[in-house]
Order: structure tokens, then C-alpha cells, then sequence
């Protein structure tokens, strides 16, 4: 068997060539891009990333979800292929990386196999998830979500976008509806290069995150419901006010969060007062607790204490309180041998790296699921992400793509 140098490198030029060739379709307002789910913008996305996949001899399958398998044979006919992927889709400001990377790194893998007439056992097979963002068909990861038995196919299909379109419907107006059962296909491993979006590579100087696990979640929508009453004329001691329970329950998240360190995070990004006037205690406040740990154990203590303290907050001040949970998933981990392929990959090329966790959701979460599965991840400056500003360099891509190929040989088992 070859044994993998450490002058076994991708081309970091192509990479990036085909990552800003790629970013000219869908261009956003502000240097990045607006190229959503089932769009124009997507379709031609998909076609031009098609073209250069079957330039590179490889054969397409579409699922019924719309998701891209593109097929570099191995040699054994038995064998498993090895998946390699992430999603052409952005946010509707999204920026030229998140997801394009992981999905451009599986071709430029494959383009440098061809260059160097490398043979794998396993077949190799670059991935384009459909819907990973979510932002236009919510939820997020919705193709894999169903590949993983998460949602049904008819679940999905009947998703909406603000225009009160579907996806089944868009998924055949834009002309890549395909004939795969979704999740027939059985995976040797996955591997998803994904930039962190968030600051920690950066700041540690380190060129490699070594993805360990991924967070869970839960997203729990609380309504609280109190009196609407002048804030001018009503005595304090009358009011049943529902903001003022709110703010309460935002300090107490804030406690359980770091009751849990270290290790969990506990936020509120959205509140909806009513009637939102400046002079009237609102009487229904309309907020989500965000809360992620990648302990399941943790996570489950957190969402216990979040609710029973809310209720002893709004009974005292009388306000009504129900709680809706409208979010969820379990932390994964990864895929022991899978980690250590990816840590000794850039123990190998002498690229400095971290264990990290993955703060956001993913579809190697999903397809961690049904196969054994693991992430790379790259520094992005200032840990910016779905953002049009989103800013990654050449030498960071170049990196992680390398380290990608030799985790990727070491499971594909080089031939030869
Ligand atoms: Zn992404």
C-alpha cells in the first residue's frame, strides 16, 4: 500500500479559483452571496459544480430531495464508498465559504486523485447537500435530515417558504428532483469540511480544528402572558407584567448556563413584546431559549431547570407561562477512528491543530447517524460567518483540504 508523504498536497489555486468561480453565481449585495435553496441561483450553482465533477469523470446521482452524489469508482466493486461533502445553498447574506468549501475541497481531492492516477479500494463520492441552511424551508439540514430518518420525504416536500411556496414544488421547477430513494445509500465513512464561524482557530493561531462532537440543542419558545395596563396610571402592585418575567427569566438562563460550564452555552436571541408600545406593560411576551451543550446529560438538566424556575418566576408575579420546545437535536460524536485519521493527517503534513466542537448544527450531525462520520474545520477571520463580509485565506483552505485528502485516503484505503 502507498503510504501517504507529506508532499501529498491538493492544489490550493484551483481550490480557491473554483471557490470564487463558484461565488460569482448568487452574488449577495456585499461581496458575498445570495444563492438559497431550490432558487435560480441554485440551479445554476448546481450545474456548473456538475459540469466540473464530470470533467473530472465522475458520475452523478440525484436523490428525491434534490441532494447531488458524484462518484469516483474504487476498485473494489464491493466496497462502501467513502462520502465527502457540505451544501452549495447560502444564507440569503451569506458568505462564499460556509458550505462551499466543504463541497468544492471533496472535488478538488478528487481533481489532484486524477492528477496523481491514485486508486482507492472505496469509491469516493463528493456530496451536495440539498437545504442545508434552512433559511428560505425551514428546517436547517433537511435533505440530510431525511437521508438520516429524521423527517419524511413528505414532510419535507410540504415545507414552505415565506412565499408560501414548497419545496417538492420548487425542487421540480428548478429541474433537479431525482430518482434515488432518499437514505438508500449506505456510507463506508463521511467526512465535512466545514470554517468554524466562530473565533476560537483563529485566536489560538491554530491551522486545523479537529472536530470531536457536535453540539446538542434544544430551542424552547416560551409565551408569557400577562395584563396589558397603562404604564403611567397603574400602581406597581396591580401589575401582572410579562416583561418583567421575561427579564427574570433571562438571568436565570444566564445561572443554569454557567451552573453547566464548562461546556454550554444558554441564550436569548429573539423577544416579540405585545403590544410593543411605549407606554403599556406588555400583555404577552414571546421569547426563545437557546441552549446547547455537546453533553446530553448536561443538556437535559439545563432544559429541567429552565423550565421549572420559569414557572416559579411567572407564578410569584402571576403571569401565565407555557413553553413550546421548537428546536432540538442531541450532541453526536464523532467517530473515534475517523477524529484520530483527521489529527494524524495534520500531524503528518505539520499543521498545527486543536480539538474542537462543532457550535453549530451540520450535516455531518445527520450523517453521523447512519454512518460513522467526522468534520474538519478551518479558521475564518473574527469567526465571522452568515455574513457577507465571511472571510477565509487561501493558505487556510489549502490546509484543511490537504488534511481532508489523507483522512479521506487513509479510510478510502489507497490501492497500489
Ligand atoms: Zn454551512
Amino acid at each position: 500500500m502507498t503510504t501517504l508523504g507529506q508532499n501529498l498536497k491538493i492544489k490550493p489555486d484551483r481550490l480557491w479559483d473554483s471557490i470564487m468561480d463558484m461565488a460569482k453565481i448568487g452574488p449577495g449585495i456585499a461581496g458575498g452571496n445570495n444563492r438559497q435553496t431550490l432558487t435560480d441561483a441554485d440551479a445554476e450553482g448546481r450545474r456548473l459544480f456538475q459540469s466540473w465533477c464530470e470533467n473530472a469523470g465522475l458520475t452523478m446521482g440525484v436523490d428525491k430531495m434534490g441532494t447531488m452524489f458524484m462518484t469516483r469508482p474504487g476498485t473494489d466493486p464491493d466496497a462502501l464508498p467513502v462520502y465527502v461533502g457540505s451544501h452549495l445553498d447560502t444564507q440569503p447574506t451569506g458568505g462564499k465559504y460556509d458550505g462551499v468549501l466543504g463541497v468544492l475541497a471533496g472535488l478538488e481531492l478528487v481533481r489532484t486523485l486524477n492528477d496523481l492516477s491514485i486508486k482507492t479500494k472505496h469509491p469516493i463520492v463528493v456530496t451536495n447537500w440539498a437545504n442545508e441552511e434552512g433559511a428560505r424551508f425551514a428546517p436547517a439540514m433537511l435533505a440530510s435530515g431525511v437521508f438520516a430518518g429524521v423527517h419524511s420525504l413528505d414532510y419535507a416536500y410540504g415545507r414552505k417558504d415565506p412565499e408560501g411556496k414548497t419545496y417538492g414544488d420548487e425542487l421540480k421547477r428548478i429541474g433537479w428532483l431525482g430518482d434515488e430513494e432518499v437514505g438508500a445509500r449506505k456510507m463506508h465513512a463521511y467526512y465535512e469540511l466545514h470554517i468554524e464561524q466562530g473565533p476560537i482557530l483563529e485566536a489560538e493561531g491554530k491551522q486545523i480544528g479537529v472536530v470531536t462532537h457536535c453540539q446538542g440543542l434544544w430551542w424552547l419558545e416560551f409565551t408569557l402572558t400577562g395584563r396589558e395596563a397603562h404604564t403611567g396610571s397603574t400602581p406597581m402592585n396591580l401589575r401582572v407584567n410579562a416583561g418583567l418575567a421575561m427579564s427574570r427569566i433571562l438571568e436565570m438562563v444566564q445561572s443554569v448556563a454557567m451552573d453547566h460550564q464548562p461546556g454550554a452555552v444558554g441564550g436569548v436571541g429573539q423577544v416579540f413584546f405585545s403590544p410593543n408600545s411605549r407606554n403599556v406593560l406588555p400583555g404577552q411576551v414571546v421569547f426563545t431559549v437557546d441552549i446547547r451543550t455537546p453533553d446530553l446529560a448536561k443538556l437535559t438538566s439545563m432544559r429541567a431547570r429552565i423550565e421549572a424556575e420559569a414557572a416559579t418566576i411567572c407564578k410569584a408575579l402571576g403571569v401565565g407561562c407555557s413553553v413550546e420546545a421548537v428546536g432540538h437535536f442531541d450532541p453526536v460524536t464523532f467517530d473515534p477512528k475517523l477524529v484520530s485519521s483527521v489529527r494524524s493527517a495534520a500531524e503528518r503534513l505539520g499543521y498545527s491543530h486543536m480539538n474542537i466542537i462543532s457550535g453549530a448544527g451540520h450535516d455531518a450531525c445527520w450523517a453521523a447517524k447512519v454512518a460513522p462520520a467526522t468534520m474538519i474545520m478551518c479558521p475564518c477571520v473574527g469567526g465571522l460567518s452568515h455574513n457577507e463580509a465571511e472571510e477565509i485565506s487561501k493558505e487556510w483552505a489549502g490546509a484543511a483540504c490537504d488534511v481532508l485528502l489523507h483522512a479521506v485516503l487513509e479510510t478510502a484505503e489507497v490501492v497500489g
